[in-house]
This record gives C-alpha cells, structure tokens and sequence, in this order.
C-alpha cells in the first residue's frame, strides 16, 4: 500500500534543491561561524549572506532578523523576550485562544511567573477574529504585547494583520505575529504587514526541522533568552546552524519563485478532495474561515454518533491504517490524546473535536495521489457514520 502523505501543516519533506543547499555544510565548509580562521569566515560569510537574503525577502534589514533552532523559540522569544525588556511597567498581553501553544503556553508561563494581564480577543465560530474588542481590550496606561498569528495552523485562516497592526500602532502597543504557517505561501512583507516581531519556521516550507527564524524591528526591545557567547548579536547565544539558516533562507527563496503557482496547484489539490468525498457522499462540514483562508488546510468535522467511541486519535488511526496521514490539530497536541484546543475554542464539544481532521497539503501532492486518498478518507468514514 502507498501511503499519503497529508500533513504538511506538522511538517514538509526537505526539498531536494533545499538538501543540495545544505549539504556543503555539513562537510566542507564545517568552521565555527565565531572562529576568526579561513574556516569560520567562510561559514560566518554564507550565514550574513542568508541574513540578507532573508531581510530581503521580508522586506527588513539584516540587523532585525536573528536565527532561531524553531518557530516554537521564535515565538518564546519574542513573547518572553518583550515582557522581560519592559518587566517594573504594568504589562499586558493581548493574544487568542486560537493561537499557536507555542505562543499559549508562552503567555501562561509569562502571566504565572510575572503576574502581567492576558486578555483574549473574541472570535466567532469560524475563529473569525472580532477587532472592536480587540481595541476595546488594549488597557489604557500599560505596555501592550499583541500575539496574534498570520494563518492558523489547524484551520487555515488568514488573520488581517494589516488591521491588527494599524490598532496596535495607534495605541502604541508592539505586535508579534506568528507566521510559522503563513511563510513559503504568503509573501511577508515586514512593513506592508506592519508587524514589530514575527516568527517563521523552515520545515513548514521544505526546508529541514529545527530551524526557525525571527524579525524584530529596530527599536523594540527583546531581552535575550540563551546566554553564552555574542552570537546572533547578543540576542541568541548558542554556536550558529550554518547548514540549516542557509537551507531555511533557500527554502523561502524557492517558495517566493513559485508562490502563485504553488498556491494554485495546493487550490486544485483542496477542490479535488473535496469534490472526491462529495461524490462518494461522505457527509462533513468544513471548520474556520471559508473566505480568507490558505488552501493548504482544511478542517473538517464529520457527523460520526457518538455511540461510536473516538476516544484518543481513534479516526486519526482508522485513516492511517488506511495509508492517509492527516492529523487532529498541531503535532504538539496530537499523541496527547486531547482534542484540539482551537476546534473547543470554536464551540465544539469534545465529541465533535475528535470526530474531525485536519488535511493539508504541499506543492509535491499530485491530483492522483490526493483522489485517491479521499477514496480511502470515504472509506474509512463510511464505515464510522
Ligand atoms: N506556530 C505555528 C502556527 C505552528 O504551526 C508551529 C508548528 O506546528 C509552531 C509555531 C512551532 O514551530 P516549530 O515546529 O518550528 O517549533
């Protein structure tokens, strides 16, 4: 049996043009990127180059983009790294209950170590997020922190974080974004975004596990988290991924080449799965934004009873049993055997959270290969409704 691979909203393959990248690294030019020989200069070169690159494909400069080992640290970063530059000041955090947890249990550990004020934007069921109470929430005589992500990774939808970003400015708030799922589909411009500190992650984008990046934009204060040596100018400490920031930087290159034509072809890969379970009459319902969302995700929930059991990944297991890998939720919430927070967070009872899943999909999926895996998708669900 050949299995599918639709999961690529927890993971993508490394590219291979990523690996051709990399691997030069890994051998040859191996030096200490801090080492004053030939050996560290040519290492130190290729990583300012990757910053520039990077800067320029985001529109910032080079001294505003740190190199991160994830998205999971980016967001740390920039979350615990703000509030500790700003700690003596009433502080407060304003974030979603739709977020990352890599942004949640940031904030929670922020809130419980330093006692600051978390307040969460309402959204409506679709996670649409409501900006009045966005404004109505930023507290008057405190140093605001928004968090609030670009695309969400469980449901796809794409937050307006020029609006966000227009709110924040005006309150004299800072505003993170999390564009771990957004980099590699959406292109990210700093300024037209508006945004003070954004994260991104390479594996989202074909580019290998453990590398991420982060932007912060020349005036926001951003306490350092590792300490050590003067790397990453003192904002990271900790001997440089060479190997991986140069594949992350080439990652989002390619992406950027390709980005209308990769966007349409993931289109055409979401419109075949839906049309496929449509025509063998599989009941569902799609979870979050309909209309301003990445065709790279989809959410959606199925009418299973509950005399049917879905304790744990129960679905998740039948559909991998059946050569399809999709998932619940994030990665980090499924093994966990909880349902996932975002889908509660939209009103779903723990029933209807378990009885849905999360598709997604990449540039290398073929239509054949995504026909055949709703065949299978209806398969498995025929014999649960
Ligand atoms: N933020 C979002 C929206 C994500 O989807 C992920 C990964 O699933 C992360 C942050 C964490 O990134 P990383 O896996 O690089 O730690």
């Amino acid at each position: 049996m050949k299995r599918i691979y639709l999961d690529n909203a927890s993971t993508t393959p490394v590219a291979p043009d990523v690996v051709a990248e990399l691997l030069p690294f890994l051998d040859s030019q191996f030096g200490n990127a801090s080492s004053i020989h030939a050996f560290g200069q040519q290492t130190r070169n290729a990583l300012e180059l990757a910053r520039e690159e990077l800067a320029k494909a985001i529109g910032a400069k080079p001294s505003e983009v740190f190199f991160t080992s994830s998205g999971t640290e980016a967001d740390n970063l920039a979350l615990k790294g703000a509030v500790l530059a700003r700690l003596g000041e009433p502080i407060q955090i304003l974030t979603s209950k739709l977020e990352h947890k890599a942004v949640l249990e940031s904030v929670e550990w922020i809130q419980k170590k330093f006692n600051i004020a978390v307040d969460f934007i309402a959204h409506d069921s679709k996670g649409r997020l409501d900006l009045d109470d966005l404004k109505k929430k930023i507290r008057p005589n405190h140093f605001t922190v928004i968090s609030i992500m670009h695309a969400n990774n469980e449901l796809g939808n794409i937050n307006p974080i020029k609006e966000i970003a227009a709110i924040s400015k005006s309150h004299n708030a800072i505003f993170h974004t999390d564009a771990v799922q957004s980099a590699g589909k959406l292109r990210l411009d700093v300024d037209e975004l508006g945004v003070d500190l954004m994260a991104i992650s390479g594996h989202k984008f074909y580019a290998p596990k453990g590398v991420g990046a982060i932007y912060v934009r020349t005036g926001v204060q951003v306490e350092s988290l590792l300490h050590g040596g003067t790397h990453e100018r003192n904002r990271r400490a900790g001997t440089e991924n060479v190997a991986f920031a140069v594949a992350l930087v080439k990652a989002l290159k390619f992406a950027h080449a390709n980005l209308q034509q990769d966007f349409l072809h993931v289109a055409s890969l979401q419109k075949a799965f839906l049309e496929t379970i449509s025509e063998r009459n599989v009941p569902f319902s799609l979870n979050g934004d309909e209309v301003s969302k990445l065709p790279h995700i989809i959410n959606l929930s199925f009418p299973i009873p509950t005399r049917q059991k879905l304790a744990g990944d129960v679905l998740l297991l039948a559909l991998d049993a059946a050569g399809v890998a999709v998932s619940s939720g994030s990665a980090c919430t499924s093994g966990t055997a909880k349902p996932s927070h975002v889908l509660l967070a939209l009103g779903k009872s723990e029933h209807e959270a378990r009885a849905s899943v999360r598709v997604s999909f990449s540039k290398f999926n073929t239509e054949e290969e995504i026909r055949d895996a709703a065949g299978r998708f209806a398969d498995v669900l025929k014999r649960l409704l």
